[in-house]
């Protein structure tokens, strides 16, 4: 099932959409006690998910009531660092990255930060350009998985049973704040830099652990891969996190992104006001947002 949280005559409605895209039904419509956010849609599916039926007529879909699937989170998005080869080696090499040890081109373990809830944008709204601290604008195109069922000490083995769905998020990133503050939260948690979306796409609808997953920036294409090329996979993400932090449902984990990303070329290609990032992951959706002038 393809979920999105829409702006319907002022108010947020989370809805289920059709395959393509074009129809959609609120929830409180299929389910009149309903009444809630993403967040409630994800706790409560599981006993109302047989009456969420697009059977009835629908409304038609326009892509500029969709707002970000999950634009309240309850917690900080958590977030995975360096988890592709390729781009574990271009951070490395760009200069910028003073959490490796040296010469070291893959971490011994999964590399965790996290951004607050109000990064979180949606599909077509502007990321901030934040001129007055940052010159150096980057984007990292990356899987958003979203916890179902919560849980503390889940195994590798159940993991993927405590996925909820999936949705698309770019992690932007101002480099020189990465940089010069070493840990990465502030470089990663300015204001708009997790654009989120366009649908949750549910986990019986896509294997989160075999999608295409591209990027590019006004037309080029910059990150090509496939989320099979994790170097710690979900399972390992979820067992990780959750050993001593109970998981809950709507928790988001941004997976991490491929090679390709702006520091990765030479000289680097750092985002500019007007630009346009495009994210697609295979079957889960395409998130489109410009940079603020
Ligand atoms: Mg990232």
């Amino acid at each position: 099932m393809r979920l999105a949280n829409l702006l319907v005559d002022g108010r947020k409605t989370v809805s289920v959409v059709s395959a393509d895209g074009r129809t959609y039904w609120p929830v409180t419509s299929l389910v009149p006690d309903f009444a809630g956010d993403m967040v409630d849609l994800i706790r409560e599916y599981d006993a109302i998910k047989s009456r969420l039926s697009t059977k009835v007529a629908g409304m038609t879909l326009r892509e500029s009531m969709i707002l970000a699937p999950i634009d309240q989170p309850r917690r900080n998005i958590f977030c995975v660092g360096k988890n592709y080869s390729e781009h574990a080696a271009e951070f490395q090499k760009s200069g910028f990255d003073h959490s490796a040890k040296d010469g070291e081109f893959a971490p011994e373990a999964p590399v965790v930060f996290t951004k607050p809830a109000s990064t979180v944008i949606g599909p077509g709204a502007e990321i901030p350009r934040h001129a007055n601290v940052t010159s150096q604008l980057d984007y990292e195109a990356e899987l958003g998985v979203v916890i179902g069922k919560g849980g503390r000490g889940i195994t590798k083995s159940d993991a993927m049973n405590h996925v909820f769905g999936y949705t698309v998020i770019n992690d932007v990133t101002a480099r020189d704040l990465q940089k010069l503050h070493r840990q990465w939260f502030i470089g990663k948690a300015l204001d708009g830099f997790c654009p989120m979306g366009p649908y949750v796409v549910t986990a019986d609808e896509v294997d989160g652990q075999n999608l295409d997953i591209r990027c590019w920036v006004n037309g080029e294409l910059r990150q090509n891969s496939n989320t099979r090329q994790l170097i710690f996979d979900i399972p390992t993400l979820i067992a990780t996190l959750s050993a001593g932090i109970e998981l809950q449902p709507g928790d988001v984990i941004a997976t991490g992104t491929p090679a390709g990303v702006g520091i990765g070329f030479s000289p680097p290609k750092f985002l500019q006001a007007g630009d346009e990032v495009r994210i697609e992951i295979q079957n889960v959706g395409v998130l489109v947002n410009k940079i603020g002038g």
